[in-house]
């Protein structure tokens, strides 16, 4: 459990002096960028960090004042004009003068009374604000403040500046954030105090303390001490975790799965349309090699979309089977486990082995009579979704689990599967076809083994992808159309508009509804909110060719595979992700014929937007891609979704943090090494870092210590 101690960071923002529950629900729109949380906590306010500052620095008299710019100026009152009662377009006008000159300083709507007492006429003020010309005058058109000589002495000269939203100021942000500031319990040093030292690096309080107050436009940059201390917290918290994942995983309880051949992998190669590619032949000598040998394997299969690696899979699967255990699969979606099941039923029946589905959809006798077939190792391969790891699924002998689309799946999700292996955890394939950077690898995947799978399969042509404006859509439909009359089947994407899945299913609707009207009813919808027994009934239509043209929201991202598909237009493709993107194009290309896609945008595009999607039009690369991806959003988030147990980075900016994740990896391995159970005074401390980023799963595994 969290230590009490951190109990105030990670209450309710509303705990907080004047933020009530409408202020809260914007918040929660927008702090911290790696989640939408609905309920946002003090902590968060805390990782929402300024991206710019408010300079008062430039105190100029009047005639050196520069246009446009924000200045500080010392003036003495000289006369007050107020408008004609009732007129609202004429401004209230203070002017004021120093030696060098006069100002004017402007209020609309001011009050009379008000203003006399702010700006006295005789005194001294000092005036802070954007200055302009007006009529050949310097005019401060409602300054930010206006204070005594006195007052000026506590005016703060450089102003943190947030990222906000309608109905959050930047004062309403600083001071959710100065009281947030003041519920950091004292906390021990979890750092090395010596290389706190050597990296001139402040305490973590001092720390956010800093970086909420930048005092020069440098304490904005990643490399600021403040910056950096905090994002090496960060990384050390991952790294610590991951290694304390991998030591419970990998180290003593082993199984050696005797990899024999009886024939069973002989025979599914020959009943394969096709031949295993080098790169599918060397993944699984990897795999067979760490399926063979006493440590748990941990291994991580990357594959670009359409790479193959499903029959990795598979084989991988029968080896298990020919040892005498049991294998199963988990898949993200009911549309994806459904269709690896009836890929691998055909073969099983050729080949003689059993497979299974289990999903959400088995209820009742049919679920019993599967789980006790299970039990009693009648079943060798079972497919399913998030069913699998449910508590009353019971193997026989549960020898591999291969989980597909794992960046779908949490950390926890992924053990609870693999903890049902008989005397000890089942060895872990997992599968993903986001490719990910190495520098990603390292933060998210610690020392998973990972094998490649870098040719595509033979007689796969390239993909010619187009990005249009959507104002061209009339003559993509024209295109269209000729495309049906030979019998190409179409994909038609919507986004989802993050926001409301009405809204995304709204835009879906009208679309089909659209198309229909041109194409009639060739035409169907797939939406994640159909039920899946509807979503089956549609895909296995569009499978059979009953369907022309798909319109889908991005359920069919993951893994769907209807070869002769080879036409897809994706709306509003600048919403996309530059890996998502890729991922769904990867819907096409799948079979020999000459495939495309289209990427309709909606103008105009930043300059980043257009350099996105011209990534994407360029390169069918997935791994640069991704490279791309990762430069051009500037780190982040990129694998899409949080993972439960192993949260994306908020303040760890990769490339600029780089260095630091090595750093931090070594650290995380010395520590672990002298005290593997975080039991020293600095252990106890490292493991309230592991709370601070919520690295729970993590610091459970550490109960005992
Ligand atoms: P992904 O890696 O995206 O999961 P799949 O495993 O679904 O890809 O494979 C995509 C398609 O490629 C399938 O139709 C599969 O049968 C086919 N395929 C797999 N391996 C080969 C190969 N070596 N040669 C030709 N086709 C292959
Ligand atoms: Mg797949």
């Amino acid at each position: 459990m969290r230590p009490m101690t951190l109990s105030a960071l990670f209450a309710q923002v509303q705990q907080l002096d004047g933020i009530g529950p409408k202020l809260a629900e914007k918040l929660a729109r927008l702090v911290n960028n790696t989640v939408a949380r609905s309920d946002p906590r003090v902590i968060d306010l805390l990782w929402h960090f300024p991206s710019g500052i408010t300079d008062r620095r430039q105190q100029p008299r009047i005639a050196e004042a520069i246009e446009g710019t924000i200045a500080t100026i010392k003036v003495r009152v000289a006369s007050h004009a107020a408008p004609p009662r009732g007129n609202k377009k004429i401004p209230y006008r203070v002017t004021c003068a120093d030696e060098s000159g006069e100002m004017d300083l402007v209020f609309f709507r001011g009050q009379k009374n008000f203003m006399e007492r702010l700006l006295p006429v005789g005194e001294l003020r000092i005036a802070s604000g954007r200055v302009e010309h007006y009529a050949g005058k310097l005019q401060m058109t409602h300054p930010d403040h206006v204070v005594s000589e006195e007052e000026f002495k506590t005016l703060e000269l450089i102003e943190p500046v947030y990222p906000l939203m309608a109905g959050v100021s930047n004062k309403i942000m600083r001071r959710g954030i100065t009281n947030a500031i003041e519920l950091i319990p004292p906390l021990e040093e979890w750092q090395d105090e010596a290389w706190l030292k050597q990296n001139k690096w402040p305490s973590f309080e001092d720390a956010l303390r800093m970086v909420h107050l930048p005092q020069d436009y440098d304490d904005l940059l990643p490399n600021a001490p403040a910056r950096q201390r905090l994002a090496f917290d960060e990384l050390l918290a991952s790294q610590l975790a991951l290694a304390l994942m991998r030591n419970s995983e990998v180290t003593g309880t082993g199984r050696a799965l005797l990899i024999k051949n009886n024939g069973l992998r002989d025979k599914i190669i020959s009943k394969l349309p096709f031949k295993l590619t080098g790169s599918q032949e060397h993944a699984l000598d990897e795999i067979y090699r760490d399926m063979a040998s006493k440590n748990r394997m941990l291994r991580l299969l990357q594959g670009d979309v359409g790479s193959g690696k499903t029959v990795v899979a598979l084989l991988a699967m029968a080896a298990t089977v020919e040892a005498g255990a049991q294998a199963a699969l988990m898949a993200p979606t009911e549309v994806l486990a459904r269709q690896h099941f009836a890929d691998f039923q055909e073969i099983a029946e050729q080949s003689g082995f059993s497979v299974a589905l289990l999903t959400g959809r088995e209820k009742g006798k049919t679920r019993l009579a599967l789980l006790e077939a299970l039990q009693k190792g009648e079943i060798d391969m079972l497919i399913g979704t998030h069913a699998l790891f449910q508590k009353d699924v019971e193997f026989a002998d549960l020898g591999l689990a291969v989980i597909d689309e794992q960046h779908r799946f949490g950390v926890q999700q992924r053990m609870a599967l693999q903890a049902k292996g008989k005397n000890t955890d089942a060895d872990v394939l997992v599968m993903t076809a986001t490719p990910i950077p190495r520098t990603l690898l390292l933060t998210n995947y610690g020392d998973m083994e990972s094998s490649q799978l870098t040719d595509k399969p033979a007689g796969r042509k390239p993909i010619t992808t187009r990005v249009l404006p959507v104002e061209r859509i009339d003559e993509v439909l024209h295109g269209l159309e000729r495309a049906l009359a030979t019998g190409t089947q179409i994909y038609w994407v919507c986004p989802l508009v993050e926001e409301s899945e009405h809204i995304d299913l709204a835009a879906a609707d009208q679309r089909h509804a659209w198309l229909k009207r041109h194409f009639g009813e060739k035409v169907g919808l797939v939406h994640g909110q159909m039920k899946s027994d509807e979503k089956d009934a549609v895909m296995q239509d569009f499978t059979d060719g009953k369907l022309g043209l798909l319109v889908a929201t991005t359920v069919i991202e993951v893994g769907v595979n209807v070869p002769n598909a080879t036409i897809m237009v994706i709306e509003h493709a600048e919403r996309f992700g530059l890996s998502q993107l890729h991922q769904l194009r990867g819907r096409v290309g799948r079979g020999d014929q000459q495939s495309s896609c289209i990427l309709l945008y909606q103008g105009p595009l930043s300059k980043t937007g257009q350099s996105r999607l011209k990534v994407i039009r360029d390169s069918e690369d997935g791994f640069r891609i991704a490279e791309e991806d990762l430069r051009l959003r500037g780190g982040g988030e990129l694998l899409g979704t949080r993972q439960s147990g192993l949260p994306g980075f908020g303040i760890a900016q990769l490339p600029e943090h780089g260095d630091l994740l090595s750093a931090a990896r070594d650290d995380a391995e010395l520590i672990l090494l002298r005290d593997p159970t975080l039991s020293s005074p600095r252990g106890v401390a490292l493991k309230t870092l592991l709370y601070l980023f919520e690295r729970d799963a993590a610091a459970k595994l550490l109960r005992s210590g």
